[in-house]
């Protein structure tokens, strides 16, 4: 039984959805931020659904933005990347002092001010490296940084980035830092298996001055959240869609995409459920560990229900199969991680954990 979606009046999303399908391909070549998907996002109210009303926005509850996030990865996954990172951005700074809130939030809001996050060397990267990535130190003419950003999404899009660096005394501390800041550069966008629409980079920082310096957020830098499993289910139901579609022309096929949505609505309705009570941790990596494993087995079905003609490069499902690959690494806390490869090897978890 497929849940139902929450009421979501403040986000238009059937425009939103019809606009970033009608510029989907060019957002794959050129990112949200040049095709319009971004302003697209701005213009249906989801970027207000972020913040709270106090600074501008509309404060959606968690279960609508889940299910919007859902949607959008359906359609268009470069964008709702884009989105995610833009979010943890906003949720960042929303942790911060009147003054950083203040001078962001509002246009954030609108919009107006493009920004993004590069935070995972203090999660999932270079987390076996001894010193840390990203420098904080304090001088008299206030904060430093001084390393690199492993991976910022849309760096080159946004004005600025939210980041984190550790301190002398080993703590973390969160910046806003302006893209057209002294001493930052940022790397040519990589190019990568998939999502290279995204414009992600390395950033390199060289005695850099933030405009805004946070205390870190509330539960310190999250990862593997609940986004992350919307944006697999997402991406798994635009893979049943194309199977669906092939079944209309060969009943063999109905069988399978019956089961195949019935498990994604199966998923999405426990994500839905955690995003309106909560979920433990344990149990939310397990959750991403099952969209994981989910969205990549949706995605070969559709491969071998489309056959070689799948496998030519511009083909849809070419696309989603390369797509869903990016779920094994983006934002994976290791737990995670783990809990796939044992799945893969039908390997039971080392006892205790
Ligand atoms: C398309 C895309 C967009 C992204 N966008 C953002 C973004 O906007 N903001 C953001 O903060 N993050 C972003 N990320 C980062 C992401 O969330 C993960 O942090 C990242 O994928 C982790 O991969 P890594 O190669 O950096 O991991 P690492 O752990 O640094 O691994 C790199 C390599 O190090 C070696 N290695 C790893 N662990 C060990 C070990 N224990 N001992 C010895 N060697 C080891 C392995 O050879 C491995 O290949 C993005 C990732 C992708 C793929």
């Amino acid at each position: 039984m497929p849940c139902q979606p929450p009421s979501i009046e403040s986000i238009h999303m059937a425009s939103l959805e019809a606009a970033l399908a009608a510029v989907a391909e060019r957002t794959a070549r050129e990112g949200p931020w040049r095709s319009g998907a971004f302003a697209a996002l701005a213009d249906s109210g989801m970027l207000a659904a972020f913040v709270a009303p106090a600074w501008g926005g509309t404060g959606l509850g968690e279960q609508p933005i889940t299910w919007a996030l859902m949607a959008i990865a359906e359609r268009c996954l470069t964008t709702a990347l884009a989105l995610t990172q833009w979010a943890a951005a906003v949720r960042i700074i929303s942790g911060g002092d009147d003054g950083v809130r203040a001078a962001m939030l509002p246009a954030l809001a609108r919009g107006e001010t493009p920004t993004t996050v590069g935070i995972s060397h203090l999660t999932t990267s270079r987390r076996h490296v001894g010193r840390p990535v990203l420098a904080a130190t304090r001088t008299d003419a206030g904060w430093r940084l001084d390393g690199l950003c492993p991976w910022v999404t849309g760096a080159d899009a946004s004005a600025t980035i939210v980041t984190g660096g550790i301190t002398d005394d080993g703590s973390q501390r969160f910046f806003v830092v302006a893209t057209g800041a002294e001493g930052l550069t940022i790397d040519p966008p990589m190019t990568m298996l998939a999502l290279t629409g995204s414009r992600t980079s390395v950033v390199r920082f060289e005695g850099v001055q933030p405009t805004h310096v946070m205390l870190p957020p509330a539960g310190g830098a999250r990862t593997g959240g609940l986004a992350t499993t919307a944006l697999a289910i997402g991406a798994a139901r635009a893979s049943a869609a194309v199977i669906a579609w092939e079944a209309m022309a060969r009943p063999t096929l109905e069988t399978v995409a019956d089961d195949l949505m019935g498990e994604i609505d199966a998923l999405a309705a426990r994500l839905m459920g955690a995003a309106r009570d909560g979920i433990d941790p344990a149990d939310r990596d397990r959750l991403r560990a099952d969209a994981n494993g989910l969205v990549v087995r949706v995605a070969q079905a559709a491969l071998t229900a489309t056959k070689g003609a799948g496998f030519v490069a511009g083909h849809p499902v070419e696309r989603l199969v390369r797509e869903a690959m990016f779920f094994l690494v983006w934002s994976c806390p290791q737990a995670v991680a783990d809990a796939f490869l044992c799945d893969l090897t039908a390997q039971r978890p080392p006892s205790g954990a």
